[in-house]
């Protein structure tokens, strides 16, 4: 099975996705974690993406079909993947499509998380996260039992840049501007499941669940 979570920047998609790809054996591919990596391991990608990420725009949809699907064709992800944060743009969904198509595979679910703005405003704004293991926290409806420290590893728990105030309302307008248009691009492939996101990581996760049942 090959799924994706879409949503605004903050509705919680990676919370959830480590949730939804344990419950249905999937890989869990997320574009902006794996983008992170390449900027830590300081490799030629990393440099290209850094620039966009810190202003909180997109990376150029080549850069991110060739690594996603790279990713995607890995024989860990051959039983089924969650995509998280990709694609973003009609162009990368048209772009995913067709390679998917070549390999006689395809999507079976877009499930489309849907919150408002000052929701996720107020999710990005708290979010803490673990560098070592990726964990996500939010320090009001998530928070770790220590303050600052990572309840699975014990790592000290860093914020994002891009969570900054000014940089959330950039991404939010990116999201609106770019990522928005494919609820309808996905609509039309009649693959689209929409989802109430406002609710607490429970509820969102059995909504997820209740949306993918019979695929
Ligand atoms: P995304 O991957 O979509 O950017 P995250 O999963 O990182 O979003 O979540 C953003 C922030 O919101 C984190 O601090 C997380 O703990 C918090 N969060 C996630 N889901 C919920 C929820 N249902 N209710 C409240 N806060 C949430
Ligand atoms: P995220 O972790 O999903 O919030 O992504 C962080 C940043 O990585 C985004 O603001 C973009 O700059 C970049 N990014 C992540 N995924 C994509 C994508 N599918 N297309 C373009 N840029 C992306």
């Amino acid at each position: 099975m090959r799924l994706v979570l879409l949503g605004p920047p903050g509705a919680g998609k990676g919370t959830q996705a480590v949730r939804i790809a344990k419950a249905f054996g999937l890989l869990h591919l997320s574009s902006g974690d794996i983008l992170r990596a390449e900027r830590k391991a300081k490799t030629e990608l990393g440099r290209k993406a850094q620039d966009y990420m810190d202003r909180g725009v997109l990376v150029p949809d080549d850069l991110i079909l060739s690594m996603m699907m790279d990713h995607i064709a890995r024989p860990g992800a051959a039983q089924g993947a969650l995509l998280d944060g990709f694609p973003r743009t009609v162009a990368q969904a048209e772009g995913l499509d067709t390679r998917l198509a070549a390999r006689g595979w395809k999507l079976d679910a877009v499930v489309n998380m849907e919150v408002d703005d000052a929701d996720v405003t107020r999710r990005l704004t708290g979010r803490w996260s673990c560098p070592q293991d990726g964990r996500i926290y939010h320090e009001q409806f998530s928070p770790p039992a220590r303050k600052g420290i990572c309840d699975d590893c014990g790592a000290q728990l860093t914020r994002r840049k891009d969570d900054e105030p000014t940089v959330v309302r950039q991404r939010l307008e990116t999201y609106h501007a770019e990522t928005e248009p494919l609820v309808a691009y996905y609509r039309g492939r009649s693959i689209l499941k929409s989802v109430d996101a406002g609710g607490s990581v429970d509820q969102v996760t059995a909504a997820i669940k209740e949306a993918c049942r019979g695929l």
